[in-house]
């Protein structure tokens, strides 16, 4: 792995003044925090720096704001939650730069801790305007990024602000490119990828990059079924991009060349009708699909096969449900699948990586989350990764 600055790195900061970059992006609903996953991550990092006597400045964008301030978006609306999360007080500065900000941190005592306005209030951030950056940098003496989740924007408070200061990964980011390392950069191999979800399209960087990178790629959801499509099979009504067959194609045989076996399901669950426990229900072989029925699961019998297939592995990354899985029974076979990794895991036997919105509602709704080795919640940037893509704010922390 490429190296990055720690924490460990620091030194004695004492005095001196930490500008943080935190994800505070987080879900609302009518003016109060609903998951404050996102500063639980960060709050490690948040505390060590100001147990070792940083004034703290967190750095975080809110929405979409484009631009221009606007109150409905004031990062402000998340001082509640952090605080509860770091049971401790955190000052609000409505600004992020200039002389507000700087008459502020005179006031800070060592350890205290400081919110700053949503950075995409000013045109700077996105367009990471190196004078914005600057402007920033001139209140702080290092820079800690501790947003994974927003790695893969090179806006000024997440790629600028890196060249302009010494800069650090944080504990949560650390943690997430040390996990992501384990499972694509350098992992024990046999490797296994799941991708699933609805579309092909969503995902062909993904699977492009993946056919030359591991030993497995198992196919689920709807995606496979355009690539069922491609083998001939007639998949009925089911979700399936006819226009992207020979994509698929395509892809199969860059899996061939690589010598990366392509796992599609050969017994899948089916229905007329997209409900809860439709009558028309039934489990059948994907050559017998009828033209009235949807693929809406993978089959029993492939769910086993795959199992099988985990069991010859040493690492498994993961994105997309194997199945419509917000809609009982078409649960079952990302759920099967989802427990077989997490008992592997459990074992010893299995370093488990999975990630994208969807994917950890689902291993949520499997109640395995706890069980993976590690489950990223960065959505778009944990994508661009799976792409291997190099994402601009990790490509800044190196050394
Ligand atoms: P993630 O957010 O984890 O990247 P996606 O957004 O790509 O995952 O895909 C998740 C969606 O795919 C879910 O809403 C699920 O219902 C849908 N899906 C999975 N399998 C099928 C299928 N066979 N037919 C239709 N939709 C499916
Ligand atoms: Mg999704």
């Amino acid at each position: 792995m490429s190296q990055f600055k720690t924490l460990d790195d620091l030194g004695d900061i004492r005095g001196k003044v930490a500008l943080v970059r935190v994800d505070l992006n987080l879900p609302m609903n009518g003016g109060a925090v609903t998951d404050a996953t996102r500063v639980r991550a960060s709050a490690p990092t948040i505390l060590e720096l100001a147990d070792a006597g940083a004034k703290v400045l967190l750095l975080a964008h809110f929405g979409r704001p484009k631009g221009q301030r606007n109150s409905t978006m004031s990062v402000s609306m998340t001082l509640d939650a952090v605080e509860d999360v770091l049971g401790r007080e955190v000052m609000f500065i409505p600004e992020v730069a200039g002389p507000v900000v700087g008459q502020a941190v005179g006031i800070l005592r060592d350890g205290d801790i400081a919110m700053l306005e949503n950075t995409r209030f000013w045109p700077g951030e996105e367009a990471n305007d190196p004078e914005f950056a600057k402007a920033i940098a001139a209140s702080g003496d290092l820079y800690v990024n501790d947003a994974f989740s927003a790695a893969h924007r090179a806006h000024a408070s997440t790629e600028g602000l890196a060249h302009l200061l010494p800069a650090y990964a944080g504990r949560a980011m650390e943690q997430e490119l040390k996990a992501l390392d384990a499972a694509l950069g350098n992992p024990e191999k046999p490797v296994a990828a799941v991708v699933g979800g609805a579309k092909v399209s969503s995902k062909l960087a993904v699977l492009e990059y993946l056919v030359g990178k591991v030993d497995h790629l198992i196919i689920g959801g709807g995606m496979a079924n355009t690539f069922l499509a491609a083998r001939g099979v007639n998949v009925g009504k089911s979700l399936c991009e006819h226009d992207l067959t020979q994509t698929a194609s395509r892809i199969m045989d860059a899996a061939d060349h690589a010598g990366c076996t392509v796992h599609l399901p050969y017994d899948v669950v089916v229905s007329k009708e997209f409900a809860v426990n439709p009558p028309s229900l039934r489990v059948c072989n994907v050559h017998e699909v009828a033209p009235d029925e949807m693929i809406l699961d993978v089959g029993p019998l492939a769910v086993e096969a795959l199992a099988d297939v985990l069991k010859t592995c040493r690492t498994l990354v993961w994105n997309g449900p194997m199945g419509a899985f917000e809609t009982e029974p078409f649960d079952a076979a990302t759920v099967a699948l989802a427990r077989i990794a997490a008992a592997l895991t459990s074992e010893g036997s299995l370093v488990s990586v999975a990630g994208g919105g969807d994917t950890v509602a689902a291993l949520n709704h499997a109640g395995v989350a706890d069980d993976f080795s590690y489950i990223s919640t960065a959505g778009g940037a944990f994508l661009e990764w799976m792409e291997g893509k190099e994402l601009p704010g990790v490509a800044a922390l190196r050394t």
